[in-house]
């Protein structure tokens, strides 16, 4: 039998080991390439998109020519501002990249002996950036819809008569939300976060061509894609994949969301659902790619990526 891609050799091609010997001198090197692609790493000023600047070596840092003002290697994106050394962002993001179901901040933390705010904001900057793969993507052929509920548990009272009927929405915390994943099969996973399942033909709307065909579960509010799409249901009461249709691919996603929500994370806030669930695609989407692959290319999603609106100053913000 062949052996599976991510226990052979070629699935590991970094190592913490590596990173670490190459010292932060190459880390920054790596750092320009991914920021600068198109010039191998020759710095190009953010502010003026000038190509001539002059190195100040000692605070790695540039002057550019044309306009005069100073910049570094993570100027103006979402890696500004950053205090970490090169190679421990670096060191970060393998770790980061080499969870397959994620990791927690607390663990990250401990990795990298660097404060829980820093490694809690980091691994949130870099989910955003993530996202960002697959902004602006659209689905089609074959395409999978499903929704699935996390957070808002509601601990049952230790005495019998104290418990109520956790379904009532009276007796709900408000912290319940739907994931939205939309699968096409040998393709790759788009997930929304909303508070009703029915919202996911909205976003259907916007992200899968009219051309795909759709498949869906049971639910009732699918009947609606079928005025936009030819569409397979399937009846879960009846089967998990009837022959013709099934959601299997969406579902097989979630449960790995929920292996990374429930199993590292624990408990994670309905505010930033739609990160974990940006992550968890990314991750599914890059499946293939073997570790060092993946490192580099959540590096070049950092770097592409302007400072982030929510996680900027975030700890300041809440002291
Ligand atoms: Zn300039």
């Amino acid at each position: 039998m062949a052996q599976h891609f991510l226990l052979s050799a070629a699935a590991r091609t970094l190592s913490l080991k590596a990173i670490y010997a190459g010292g932060e001198e190459k880390a920054y090197t790596t750092f320009r390439k991914l920021r600068w692609p198109n010039t191998d790493g020759e710095a190009v000023c953010p502010h003026c998109g000038g190509v001539d600047a002059y190195e100040i070596t000692t605070r790695r840092r540039f002057k550019c020519a044309a306009c005069g003002k100073q910049f570094s290697v993570t100027s103006g994106t979402i890696l500004a501002s950053r205090k970490m050394s090169f190679v421990d962002l670096l060191a970060a993001l393998c770790i980061i990249a080499n969870a397959a179901k994620g990791i927690s901040a607390l663990q990250l933390a401990r990795d990298l002996d660097c404060q829980h705010k820093t490694a809690f904001v980091l691994a949130h900057k870099l989910r955003e950036a993530l996202a960002s793969e697959t902004n602006g993507a659209s689905l089609t052929g074959e395409v999978e819809i499903d929704g699935a509920y996390f957070g808002g548990h509601i601990r049952p009272s230790n005495k019998a008569e104290n418990r109520v009927d956790r379904r009532l929405a009276q007796h709900q915390t408000g912290k319940r939300r739907v994931v939205i994943a939309l699968r096409q099969r040998k393709g790759r996973t788009l997930t929304s976060v909303v508070r009703h399942e029915a919202e996911g033909v909205e976003i259907a709307k916007r992200v899968v061509d009219r051309m795909a065909v759709m498949h869906a579960d049971e639910a009732s509010h699918w009947d609606a894609l079928h005025a936009g799409w030819q569409v397979g249901r399937v009846n879960h009461s009846l089967a998990y994949s009837n022959g013709e249709s099934c959601t299997n691919q969406a579902e097989s996603f979630f449960s790995r969301l929920r292996r990374m929500v429930d199993g590292q994370h624990h408990a994670v806030s309905p505010q930033y659902l739609h990160q974990y669930a940006a992550h968890a695609a990314w991750l599914e989407n890059n499946s293939r790619l073997d570790n060092g692959a993946l490192t580099y290319s959540a590096l070049g999603l950092a770097l592409n990526h302007k400072v982030s609106r929510n996680w900027k100053g975030y700890w300041q913000r809440r002291i």
